[in-house]
């Protein structure tokens, strides 16, 4: 398709554009009176009407059945959960039985690195992205620590080349073959939260596993933006937030995959609550734990109904939508504001440069040379909503459920106003 940077033109794209309708399930924040264009769906995605009745539907269900809303709620407490396993299978490329809910992102690796990081001392060492999302950083070094290990050893970087701002898959598979023996695991952001990278999941993970070792992802820009097929990559375990694409509000629960080889199976190392043992003995109060069969088993508490309320409300639009209609917009959308990026670029003294790959999802990245702060706060000031990232990176990223192509074009507008004016 030919783009153009009108108004013209980016009407005509919203007009045959069958997720335009999705745009009015969502409440946004207003500046001088309008909506924003919102473009840090990556940090916190906007909140779906619909996620009120949801909540409300608990509050009322504890607020007259108090605590018999366990059974005879009608959504029930103590199974809540299952209810989001088919459609969060669907949304990361795995079987039902494979994903549970629980808990936040950190947690959740940190349960996970107890099945999935168990270093002896020929097998320790862990590859990771240089810069990996802090969070990240300081779950992997406290793990190797916590296993008698030095960080600085046991943590293997892969790195960029020198003047490059993407990691190249061989580099990655050269240095998983490089530890080769030593490596235990290799755990990184299957979407790079810093430059927008989606990297190979498929090849990173087969590599991984020809050499020994277990592969994990972590997959919080990478859920509800990216294609996933978890299971048939045959990756061991992955885990993400639900806050950022997938809309469930700030802070909320995380979700967790558990490849089935490692199911219904008691002879994995595990911390153990009474959520994961089976359902059916679990009131008998029994001494003995007795794993379920799906990736609940992973469940210690009793789950926070409040907060799956939300996920729940989100996941049934991803469903209606469904994943492939949801990424053929977003490449429209994300190719159109890369082309507008790029008008901009032309009509004003070159400022800046987009350091995202073609292997991306729903996130440019775009570094600005000279008085970038000043800019972004000056599209702030204007109702556009972006993200700073030290040292100079503007993080945008058009989620296609609420983002129109009329967005993009009056976002050149402001930024082209911003640069000629700040
Ligand atoms: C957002 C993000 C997190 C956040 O972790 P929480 O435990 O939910 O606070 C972790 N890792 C990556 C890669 C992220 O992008």
């Amino acid at each position: 398709m030919r783009f153009q940077n009108t108004l013209e033109f980016a009407k005509k794209l919203d007009a045959s554009d069958a997720l335009a309708p999705y745009r009015n399930e969502f409440h946004y924040p207003q500046v001088n009176g309008k909506d924003v264009i919102y473009f840090t769906g990556n940090s916190l995605g906007l909140q779906p009407k619909r996620t009120q009745k949801f909540v409300d539907e608990v509050m009322k269900d504890w607020r007259e059945l108090a605590v018999e809303g366990h059974f005879y709620a009608e959504k029930p407490w103590w199974d809540y959960h299952e209810r989001l396993a088919n459609g969060l299978g669907k949304v990361v490329g795995a079987k039902p039985k494979e994903v549970s809910v629980m808990n936040t992102l950190t947690v959740n690796l940190h349960l996970l690195m107890v099945s999935f990081y168990r270093p002896n001392e020929k097998r320790y060492k862990i590859i990771c992205e240089e810069k990996a999302f802090p969070s990240d950083q300081y779950m992997l070094q406290s793990q190797t620590r916590f296993h008698g290990f030095d960080p600085k050893e046991a943590l293997v970087e892969v790195k960029k080349r020198d003047g490059e701002h993407t990691w190249r898959t061989e580099d990655i598979i050269a240095k998983i073959n490089e530890v080769g023996d030593e490596l235990a695991l290799v755990l990184m952001g299957g979407v790079n939260y810093y430059n927008g990278q989606v990297l190979d999941m498929e090849a990173i993970t087969k590599a991984g596993k020809k050499v020994g070792a277990y592969v994990g992802w972590d997959l919080a820009h990478a859920v509800g933006n990216v294609k996933l097929n978890l299971h048939d990559w045959g990756a061991d375990f992955a885990a993400w937030c639900s806050y950022k694409y997938m809309n469930s509000g700030p802070g909320n629960a995380s979700g967790i995959y558990v490849h089935e080889s490692y199911l219904d199976r008691d002879d994995i190392p595990r911390f153990e609550g009474w959520w994961g043992t089976k359902k059916e003995t679990r009131f008998l109060m029994q001494s003995e734990f007795d794993p379920i069969e799906t990736a609940d088993a992973w469940q210690l508490s009793n789950p926070p109904i409040l907060s799956i309320a939300p996920y729940l409300a989100s996941l049934e639009l991803f469903d209606e939508v469904g994943m492939d209609a949801l990424i053929e917009k977003q490449k429209t959308i994300v190719s159109y504001l890369e082309f507008v990026l790029q008008e901009i670029d032309k009509e004003v003294d070159s400022t800046f440069e987009i350091i995202t790959p073609a292997a991306r999802g729903c996130q440019l990245s775009v570094l600005l040379h000279g008085e970038g702060k000043s800019i972004f706060d000056y599209l702030m000031k204007n109702g556009v909503i972006t993200d700073w990232r030290e040292p100079n990176v503007i993080r945008l990223a058009p989620a296609p459920l609420y983002c129109s192509y009329e967005d993009m074009y009056h976002f050149g507008q402001i930024l082209k106003k911003g640069i000629q004016t700040t």
